[in-house]
């Protein structure tokens, strides 16, 4: 009865936009995911208890930052990155300890994953840093997870590392490219390197089996390089879409299985992308 009308309040659709950038929350995924979703194709809508997943991380991340503002150790919170052609994002916070700026990226994580990165953070996470250390011209960072299930914190001091950043921001290059000047779809990836099954929570499997099927997609009428219905205005800032992306990623930590859509033959047309 009530349950009922709380999962049809939090459920939303979700409106397909394109844009011509990509999201520093993107680092990790899938280049065909991200092809798809930055040529605004359609996605099923967000189911409820997704959307409430993803406001419990929100809620976390509001906890947090908080938190160092009222330690007096907050510079910034929520800092876009300098326009730049390739990435879009916002850093958590900015801290200063020590006389030291840091940034710092909170993660509220799956106990799986919380038990699994002791040693080192979560490649995804490290990456992410990564950029916006690149981007805000900050030398140390600190990578800070919470545990969904009892809200344990671990944290991880990280350097920047100018040749990590360096070969990140060529593949993005490529594969900026790739989608926007060519109009190509990327190749199938290689799965090896994933932390997780991208394909079990991919909202385009249905797209990825039908191009591998059909790999030379019928072109919109009246929209060169585009293969499936457009919507939407640019955004600059990480849209709804993207948090639901998001959510959907947290829906998948801890899991693993089969991937859905399967491997082709890699042929001469595939790039090395994505291979740190
Ligand atoms: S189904 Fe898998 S390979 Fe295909 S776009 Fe989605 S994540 Fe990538």
């Amino acid at each position: 009865m009530l349950v009922e009308r709380l999962e049809e309040f939090f459920a939303r659709e979700e409106e397909p936009r394109e844009r011509d950038y990509f999201y520093v929350s993107e680092v990790s995924k899938c280049p065909r995911q991200i092809y798809y979703s930055v040529k605004g194709f359609p996605r099923p809508p967000l189911d409820g208890q997704s959307a409430r997943r993803m406001a419990v991380g929100d809620d976390v991340h509001r906890r947090i930052v908080g938190a160092l503002f009222s330690m007096g150790i907050a510079v910034a919170a929520e800092v876009p990155l300098p326009p730049n052609p390739l990435f879009h994002g916002r850093a958590d916070a900015i801290i200063s300890l020590g006389g030291e700026n840091f940034v710092v990226e909170i993660k509220s994580v799956h106990p799986y994953q919380f038990d699994q990165a002791v040693a080192r953070p979560r490649r995804d996470h490290y990456l992410q840093l990564q950029l916006y250390l690149h981007y805000l011209d900050v030398p140390r960072g600190i990578i800070l997870m919470e545990n969904k299930a009892n809200q344990a914190l671990r944290e991880f001091v990280v350097e920047r590392d100018e040749e990590t950043v360096r070969r990140v921001l060529e593949q993005f290059q490529d594969l900026h490219r790739l989608i926007f000047r060519e109009g190509k779809l990327p190749p199938l990836p290689d799965k090896s390197e994933w932390e997780y099954d991208q394909c079990r929570y991919c909202p385009f499997t249905e797209f990825c089996i039908r191009d591998q099927m059909n790999p030379q997609p019928k072109e919109v009428e009246g929209k060169p390089g585009s293969f499936a219905p457009q919507a939407g205005a640019d955004a600059g800032t990480e849209t709804v879409q993207a948090q639901n992306e998001r959510a959907r990623e947290e829906a998948a930590e801890g899991e693993k299985g089969p991937s859905l859509p399967e491997e082709r033959e890699p042929d001469a047309r595939d790039l090395s992308l994505f291979d740190l």
